[in-house]
């Protein structure tokens, strides 16, 4: 016979549930009341504890919390938002570490006088090149490297060889007020399509920015990105692929976004839409590898950050704008396809990426942005869900393959993002760029071009 509260070695906990005991514990203070909570890290992954406040302070001078075990249940009313307000992350999460070889050596290159200060670069493959005048370069290296110098030019610089091209000029549009603020820093940003025929120049945080045709050096489009507040996020703008073809997203207003034919400018966002989608703010663009999704790093009035993605067929239609499928022109707003992946208050222009068509990995774990671990959460899209979350990553993200790298200010650092693990770093190396054709990173380094090829090894 058992005794009342214990059934087959379940006991009644100190919650009042006769229950198995939940992984992690709360403070006495957090049994009967919903009060804001702690999140004491145990170390293991982002397990935690919760604690009050008062706790907390008592745990910060070093004395025993009255952590107390409870029923999954009472601990997942809090760990689900349902009761309580979350209140900040204290100690350390555990890493989990493999470690692989990194592969490739940093190389340094002496940048050539002649470009000057280096606004910005981007990787551009050998193929942008057959276009210029029809030739190709003889022993050019795949890792051309495009640099937006300060005297607005765009120069192709091999570190191969050490030689520059000059391919355009003017490329930069004036702000009327750069004022750089906190959290608000003014700066002219370079991009480049995967078919390294297109580039555009635009002013994060600005209103300005042009398209660029890099094989006849002349700008086929001059941007505009809408007065509303365009100060709080870098120049939405994204090339990808459509249709089989090479096409840019920009903004055109702070709650709208435009496709185009980057070779002429042709707007091919479907017609019968007037005004914006909603009140929701576009920011920083991250089209799938693919090109299937578009991710945006957007905001909403509270102010609260709002990573929503949608598909791009669903939005233009499956075929060529001529075709008969001519999509839905609300779709980044109201479509079916429309996914809000994540939302903190406070919080957008967080490092983001994709590491695989329906995968994409967001930086931060919290919902504020004073209240972010660093680390990731990685969402499916296909399946609709967010698959797993793990603590360590920080800095700007980049997928390439399987793996995520991550430029903390220590340094690159590679992670597993099926698995949670990292798998190795290079220190002192930050980089500010991905050539994706050469599979190499990139920085600059005072007068000095840093990289490191990350392709495999012969
Ligand atoms: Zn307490
Ligand atoms: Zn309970």
């Amino acid at each position: 016979m058992q005794r009342c509260g214990t059934l087959a070695g379940v006991k009644t906990l100190p919650c009042g549930h006769v229950a198995h005991a939940a992984t992690n514990r709360l403070c006495r203070h957090l049994l009967p009341a919903t009060i804001d909570y702690h999140a004491l890290l145990t170390g293991r992954g982002l397990e935690a504890d919760y604690c009050c406040a008062d706790c907390l302070r008592a745990a910060e001078r070093g004395e025993a919390v009255p952590l107390v075990p409870v029923c999954e249940g009472c601990y997942a009313r809090y760990a689900d938002d349902e009761d309580g307000q979350f209140s900040g992350w204290h100690g350390e999460p555990g890493i989990a570490e493999r470690p692989e070889p990194v592969g490739g050596r940093l190389l340094v290159t002496p940048l050539p006088d002649e470009l000057g200060t280096v606004l910005d670069i981007a990787g551009v493959p050998s193929l942008g090149r057959a276009s210029l005048g029809g030739q190709q370069r003889a022993g050019g290296s795949q890792a051309d490297w495009l640099v937006l110098t300060a005297d607005a030019r765009l120069v192709l610089f091999d570190p191969a060889s050490g030689t520059c091209e000059e391919i355009a000029t003017d490329v930069l549009t004036p702000e009327a007020d750069e004022r750089p603020w906190v959290r608000r820093v003014f700066r002219h940003r370079l991009h480049v399509s995967d078919d390294g025929r297109f580039a555009a120049v635009v002013n994060d945080r600005g209103h300005h920015g042009r398209v660029v045709d890099l094989g006849t050096g002349r700008v086929t489009m001059t941007l505009h990105g809408g007065d509303y507040h365009p100060e709080e996020v870098p120049f939405s703008l994204a090339f990808t692929v459509h249709a089989g073809r090479t096409v840019v997203v920009h903004r055109t207003d702070w709650n709208r976004l435009d496709v185009s034919d980057p070779a002429t400018g042709e707007r091919l966002t479907p017609p019968g839409r007037e005004g914006g989608y909603q009140d929701y703010f576009h920011g920083a663009l991250y089209p799938s590898p693919t090109g299937r999704w578009l991710a945006d790093d957007g905001w909403v009035w509270a102010p609260c950050g709002l990573v929503t993605a949608w598909e791009m067929t669903a939005w233009l239609g499956a075929g060529p704008p001529e075709s008969a499928d001519r999509g839905n022109p609300e779709e980044p707003g109201d479509g079916l396809s429309v996914q809000d992946l994540c939302q903190r208050w406070y919080g957008w222009n967080q490092p983001m990426c994709w590491i695989a068509d329906d995968l994409f990995a967001v930086g931060g774990i919290g919902d504020d942005e004073e209240r972010l671990l660093a680390g990731v959460r990685i969402f499916d899209l296909a399946a609709g869900t967010e698959v797993r979350a793990f603590a360590g990553p920080r800095g700007p993200l980049f997928g390439v393959g399987r793996r995520l790298y991550a430029a903390a200010p220590a340094g690159l650092e590679i992670w597993d993002p099926f698995t949670g693990h990292r798998t190795g770093r290079v220190p002192g190396f930050v980089p500010t760029a991905l050539h994706r054709a050469a599979q190499e990173f990139a920085a600059v380094d005072g007068r000095r071009l840093l990289r490191l090829s990350i392709a495999a090894q012969p």
